[in-house]
């Protein structure tokens, strides 16, 4: 399958020429000019990467790499032309996985996003307060050791990588069964109400899994505005 890589950037010519390069590279590509959309966008398509342009109409580059982190682990890389943005960028505020500086080359771009991609893969999955080791099945929350059982891991693993999109039973049970074993809908659900008791275990302080009828499931973190650190919901909503 053809990873989709997001483009954000103001400058026509500029985002044409980086699209062109990564479409003959193999990739799939979508634009975005407008600092604003960026963030609503991500949640709903998740890119396989994000090129991002740190000088943006609408809504600075870090500002929208930090709001990106709150709800997604997708790799981005911070493009500048401000040789001293490269501090702040390099800092641990942003969140970024990698810098290029303009002028660049389209040919090391397509680079970088390549060795990108390949330290990202397998790298665990961290989005707020939950960590996802993918190579060692471990799944933390806040520090705490959540105790999972593999498929437990996976549907999680699976949720996580779709934050805020509706997952079927059916894209569920692929994720964890890829042999197509047949399973009743009934076992992904008992597996999703053990995953939900071991998460409230991991942080019982507060309930933040919440269930609603529908057609699957959804992972979600929410801002809570009440902190004065935004500190971020992990939340499930359960749809029959
Ligand atoms: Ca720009």
């Amino acid at each position: 399958m053809m990873q989709m890589i997001l483009i954000v950037e103001d400058e026509p010519k500029l985002a044409e020429l980086l699209r062109d390069y990564l479409r003959q590279a193999g990739f799939k590509t979508f634009w975005i000019a407008d600092g604003a959309v960026v963030v609503p966008w991500v949640r709903e398509h998740a890119p396989a990467l994000i090129l991002l342009d740190l000088m943006l109409p609408g809504r600075d580059g870090l500002e929208i790499c930090r709001d990106i982190r709150t709800c997604s682990a997708v790799p981005i890389i911070m493009i500048t032309a401000r040789i001293e943005e490269i501090d702040r960028i390099e800092g641990l505020e942003s969140g970024s996985d990698d810098y290029i500086c303009k002028p660049f080359s389209p040919r090391e771009v397509v680079a970088r996003v390549r060795a990108v991609l390949r330290r990202t893969e397998g790298a665990p999955l961290q989005i707020a307060g939950l960590m996802l080791d993918q190579a060692r099945y471990l799944a933390t929350l806040n520090g705490h050791d959540l105790g999972l059982t593999v498929v437990e891991f996976k549907l999680l693993q699976f949720l996580s990588s779709k934050t805020g999109q509706v997952c079927t039973r059916q894209q569920l049970m692929d994720s964890i069964y890829p042999d197509e074993r047949v399973v009743a809908d009934r076992t992904i659900d008992s597996h999703i109400k053990k995953l939900r008791r071991k998460i409230a275990s991991g942080n019982a302080d507060q309930e933040f899994i919440h269930s609603v009828y529908g057609m699957g499931y959804k992972l979600e973190l929410l801002e809570d505005a009440g902190k004065v650190n935004p500190f971020l919901q992990l939340e499930f909503e359960i749809i029959f």
